[in-house]
């Protein structure tokens, strides 16, 4: 795989977060304002408390599309420092379905599976 198909790939995944983070941030604001019409006693008001619970669900998506964001914007300064593709642990090269896959990955296959093991 090119680095200019992994620049577009990268780009599309770029303008797709974009979009989205768009989307959810004029649905924040409609939140906003459907919040200050609505009772302020969410526990006893059920549309103020189905307001908080779209709020949260929000904000989480608002911050996933932020850290997409993110770390395809890394992934685009690996491209330029010629670092892309090679794993940030084992520094073998990531297979490019991976890449394909998932843009903004910064390890192989067996080390990304080590790494979530130690988390877990
Ligand atoms: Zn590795």
């Amino acid at each position: 795989m090119s680095s200019a198909d992994v620049t577009r790939v990268i780009d599309d995944r770029r303008r797709e977060a974009a979009a989205r983070l768009v989307a959810i941030e004029a649905q924040l604001s409609g939140i906003r304002v459907a919040r200050s019409d609505a009772n302020d006693d969410d526990e006893h008001d059920p549309e103020g408390s189905t307001l908080s619970t779209e709020w949260s669900r929000a904000e989480g998506q608002r911050a996933d599309a932020e850290r997409e964001l993110a770390e395809l914007d890394a992934a685009r300064d690996r491209i330029a420092d010629g670092t892309y593709g090679a794993c940030a642990s084992c520094g073998a090269p990531i297979p490019s379905g991976r890449l394909l896959l998932l843009p903004a990955a910064t390890l192989c296959v067996p080390c990304a599976e080590r790494s979530a093991l130690s988390r877990s």
